[in-house]
C-alpha cells in the first residue's frame, strides 16, 4: 500500500479529538486543546484510582497538548491541521520540531483515545462483529485479550499495546513505543489502545503492570472500542 493510500486512511478515519477554536485568554488562539475527561476522576475506582486519573490527565495529558501547541506555534499550516492528518504527514514537519510534534501530538491523540476507550459501569464482553472477528482472529475474546495484555507487558519501557484494523483491513495486535502510535506509520487504524506508562498504574500498582493490564478490562467500554471498530472498518 503506498503512502498516499495510507493517508487516505486516516483522513477518512472518523475519531478525532476535539479541535479548540480559541482558548479563554483573548487574542490567543490555541491550535489544540485539553477536553476534560468523559466521566469524573473517580468513575473508574477500584480499578484505576482517582489520584492517577487526575495526575494522568490533568498533568500528563495537559502537558503533550501545551507542547504540541508551543511546538506549531506559528506554524499556521501546521496549527490547523486535524491531529490525525499531522501524525500521518510527520516526515512533511520541520525538522526542527518533528520530535516534538511526534511525542506530544502522539500523547495528545493517543490519551483522548484512551478516555473514551473507558468508562464507568464498563468491562464486561464485546458483542456483535467485534465479538466474531475478535474471535475468528485471536480464537476467543479471552485470547485477544491474553494477547494484547502480553504486548503491554513485552514493551520495554513506555508505550502502548493497540488492536488495529491493520493495512489488510484484518485486526492486528501491535505496540509502540514512547506516545508513537498506529497512525504515524499507516500500519492500522486503532480500535483500542492501552497504555502502559507507569504514569497510568504506578501508584496503585506499583511495578505490577501485569495486574493492572487485567484490572483495565473492567473498565474498557465495548460498545466504544465497537464503534471505533466499525469507524475503522470503512
Ligand atoms: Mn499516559
Amino acid at each position: 500500500m503506498g503512502l498516499a493510500l495510507v493517508r487516505g486512511m486516516a483522513f477518512c478515519y472518523s475519531y478525532r479529538p476535539d479541535k479548540a477554536e480559541l482558548n479563554n485568554e483573548p487574542g490567543i488562539i490555541m491550535a489544540y486543546e485539553l477536553a476534560p475527561l468523559p466521566y469524573s476522576k473517580d468513575a473508574l475506582e477500584p480499578h484505576i484510582d482517582a489520584a492517577t486519573m487526575e495526575i494522568h490527565h490533568g498533568k500528563h495529558h495537559a502537558a503533550y497538548v501545551a507542547n504540541l501547541n508551543k511546538a506549531v506555534a506559528g506554524n499556521a499550516a501546521l496549527e490547523n491541521k486535524p491531529l490525525d492528518q499531522l501524525l500521518a504527514s510527520l516526515s512533511t514537519v520541520p525538522d526542527n520540531i518533528r520530535t516534538a510534534v511526534r511525542n506530544n501530538g502522539g500523547g495528545h491523540w493517543n490519551h483522548t483515545f484512551f478516555w473514551k476507550l473507558m468508562g464507568p459501569k464498563a468491562g464486561g464482553a464485546p458483542t456483535g462483529a467485534l465479538a466474531e472477528d475478535l474471535t475468528a482472529t485471536f480464537g476467543s475474546v479471552a485470547g485477544f485479550q491474553e494477547k494484547l495484555e502480553a504486548a503491554g507487558l513485552g514493551r520495554f519501557g513506555s508505550g502502548w499495546a493497540w488492536l488495529v484494523v491493520n493495512r489488510s483491513s484484518k485486526l492486528e495486535i501491535i505496540s509502540t513505543p514512547n506516545q508513537d502510535n498506529p497512525i504515524m506509520d499507516g500500519s492500522g487504524l486503532p480500535v483500542l489502545g492501552v497504555d502502559v506508562w507507569e504514569h497510568a498504574y504506578y501508584l496503585k500498582y506499583q511495578n505490577r503492570r501485569a495486574d493492572y493490564l487485567k484490572a483495565w478490562w473492567n473498565v474498557v467500554d465495548w460498545s466504544a472500542v465497537a464503534a471505533n471498530y466499525a469507524a475503522a472498518k470503512k
